[in-house]
Formats: structure tokens, sequence, C-alpha cells
């Protein structure tokens, strides 16, 4: 039990900094006694610092504790077919490193995985972070993936990764945990571990070369039976659209993914021809698409991102009938070319379909997190995994 009860008070100080050893007795029941052996532990292991003292009463004053920032690191990477974006959290779950690169071409997985190593290994060291302390490197994949092995297996937009043991090829690299997530999942997770609303009912719209939705219910991520939860590629997005090989019509995969917004862009002579499989192209043609469009509401640029984002509002109108909720989150890479027309044209759209509408609205926003939401997701569930989850009891070094 002790192991339990370690985590079980180290996530209490985490989550309210500020408490002495007879806040947390109260709140857990154990005694002084094992509260103080606790607490010497985390301070011995750095995960927790004194943090000053408190009068309360009429006693002498006492010592309250906050996380040790600096104690553990999380490395969070995502994966997207364009680029690599690499965060750093900190105990405390501040982000204290990140960077983004371009996506070698093409993105063969030995490639990625270097490209990972090296992107890691600089980050650490050019922020003076040191790899002892990091307690393993969470991974947002582009899916389907195989949660169970963190395999990736043939995700759609990443031609060549018919069966990737991401976490097999990352764990013999760095000899640290890894864990491999879907990128909606950690972009969710991103979203409520940075800014948390208790209670909250949300799907994450994840826009990235490809989409898909974390779904958020009272606050927490919530998962399938594997690891692919919110695949909305073929939820409609316009019923007048082209047939899809699914049987339906105008679902997201034809009607509205990133690659065929840039396609209609161009049959709409509103942008040049570009290889639409190459992900580099699709991402640079939606920022022109957006630029044209932002520069001239009437444009053909404009009306091709109005209609892609009335296929998103039909998509959230279909997720907020199915889970009741309260808020639709836009985030992920290709956010900021859509965040203007999306902004506009939902939230209208959204609540006018709504069937609930009578009773509650449903509030439309951006991420709070921003461009590294699913990477800071990735890590933070790393770091929950390996750190905070008292389920797993694990050790405390
Ligand atoms: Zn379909």
């Amino acid at each position: 039990m002790a192991g339990y009860n370690q985590v079980l008070v180290l996530d209490l100080i985490r989550r309210n900094p500020g408490l002495s050893r007879s806040d947390l007795v109260q709140r857990t029941g154990l005694t002084m006694q094992t509260m103080s052996n606790i607490c010497h532990r985390l301070l011995d292991a750095e995960l927790i610092r004194e943090a000053g003292r408190r009068q309360s009463g009429r006693g002498a004053p006492r010592i309250v504790y906050e996380v040790e920032p600096a104690g553990r690191y999380a490395v969070g990477v995502h994966i997207d077919p364009a680029r690599l974006t690499l965060a750093v959290l900190d105990l405390a779950g501040v982000l204290r490193a990140e960077c983004t690169m371009e996506i070698p071409n093409p993105p063969e997985p030995e490639t990625i995985l270097a490209a990972i190593d090296d992107g890691v290994s600089m980050l650490l060291s050019e922020h003076g972070l040191s790899i002892d302390r990091v307690v393993g490197i969470g991974v947002a994949s582009p899916g389907p993936i195989d949660g169970a092995h963190g395999s990736v297996v043939g995700p759609p937009l990443l031609p060549g990764w018919d069966l990737v043991p991401l976490r097999e090829a990352l764990e013999s690299r760095w000899g640290t945990p890894i864990l491999v997530d879907k990128d909606n999942t950690a972009a969710a997770v991103g979203e409520t571990w940075s800014a948390p609303r208790c209670e909250e009912n949300f799907a994450f719209l994840y826009l990235g070369s490809g989409v898909a939705a974390g779904i958020v219910r009272n606050g927490e991520v919530i998962r399938g039976g594997g690891a692919n939860i919110g695949n909305i590629a073929h939820l409609s997005a316009d019923p007048d659209g082209p047939r899809c090989s699914c049987g339906g019509r105008g679902c997201v995969d034809v009607s509205a993914a990133p690659a065929v917004i840039v396609s209609s862009g161009i049959a709409a002579g509103a942008l040049d021809p570009v290889d639409v499989t190459d992900a580099h192209r699709v991402e640079a043609a939606l920022r022109d698409l957006a630029r044209m469009a932002d520069s001239d509401p009437q444009s053909s640029a404009a009306q091709v991102l109005d209609h892609a984002a009335a296929g998103y509002a039909r998509v959230a109108v279909q997720l907020a009938n199915l889970l009741d909720l309260e808020a639709i989150v836009l985030g992920g890479p290709q956010w900021p070319a859509l965040e203007p027309t999306m902004l506009r044209v939902l939230p209208a759209l959204l609540n006018e379909a709504y069937i609930g509408r009578a009773i509650h609205g449903i509030e439309v926003r951006g991420t709070a997190v921003g461009g590294p939401v699913a990477a800071i997701g990735a890590a933070a569930l790393v770091m929950g995994e390996t750190v905070f989850d008292a389920q797993s009891q694990l050790y405390l070094r």
C-alpha cells in the first residue's frame, strides 16, 4: 500500500499546492505518522518541496508543500504526416520546452524515428534538462493504432506504415517507458490537463492532416475498446456530396478532409494544382487558401472554406446529439488556417440544428493550449501513467 498512498499524496499536492501535513491527513484519512513518512520519502525523491509556512489556528505555523517542478519531466511527441511537434512537461504540468519540425519526406518509419531521436535529444540539451529525470515519452500518432502493443497500423496518410511497432522501437532506443496513443485523444488530454474544466462534456475536433474527435465526458477523456475512439471520417459532412467508398455520401473523408478542401480550392481556380497526397503541400495550400479568404470574403477561396466549415458544423451536430455535448473545442495543426472561418460559421449552424437547443446551447471555441496541444497531451499521458496513476502503484525512484 505504500506505493499507492505515495502516489495519492503526490497527486493531491500537485492539484492543490500549499497543503500541509495535517491538510493531507484530513483529506486522505491516513495517520500523521504515515503522512510524515510519505512526505519525507517524496522530499528525498525530489518529487515535492517545501513551499513556506502557513499560520492556521493558534499553533506553530505549518510547513506546506508543492510538487518539485524540476523533479521529473515527461516528453511528448506528436506525429502528424506534415510535421513533428515535441513538448516537455515538468512535474507541475508546466510546458518547459517545445519545438516543431517538418516531417522528413518521404515519411518513412525509420526516418521519422531518427527525427524523433534527434529532436528529443536536442530539445533536452538545449534547455538543460537531464534525461535521467525523464519518466517516459508519450507519442500521439495518426491511427489506426494497436493500443495494446503501441503499434501504428496503416494510417492512410502515412504510406509505408503498414505495421510500425512504435513503442518497441522507441523503448529500445531510449530505455524509458513509451506510451502510444491516438492524436485526437492526446489532444483532448492536452486540453483537459492544462485547462481543466470540471464536469464539462465536449468533443475536441482535431484538425491535422487527418481529422478525428477526442471525446471528453464529465471532464474525463474517454477511450474505446481499442485506442481508436472518435473516428469521424465517415460521418456526413455534406448530404449532397460525392459518394464515399463506405457506401455513404458526402462523408468527411470525401467532403471536408484537408486534402479535399485543397482539391476543391484547385477545382475552383483559387489554388494552383498541387499533389494532394503530399501532406506538406496540403498544409501550405490550406494556409494560402486561408490568406485569400481573409483578404476577400467574396472570393472562391472563402467559399471553399465556408463549405468545409459548414461540413464540420454538420459533424459537430451529430457528435453533440449523440453525446449530449456542451462544447466543441477545435485545434490541431490545421486549426490556425481554418480558425477564422470555423469560428464564424460553426456556432450558428450548430446551435440551429442541435436537437437540445431549447435546453442548452453549445459553445464553440478554439484550443486554450494552442499548437502543441497533442504533444502536451502525450507528455501528460505518460506523466500520469508513470508518476500519478495510483492504480498502477508505480515505483518512485
Ligand atoms: Zn464514407
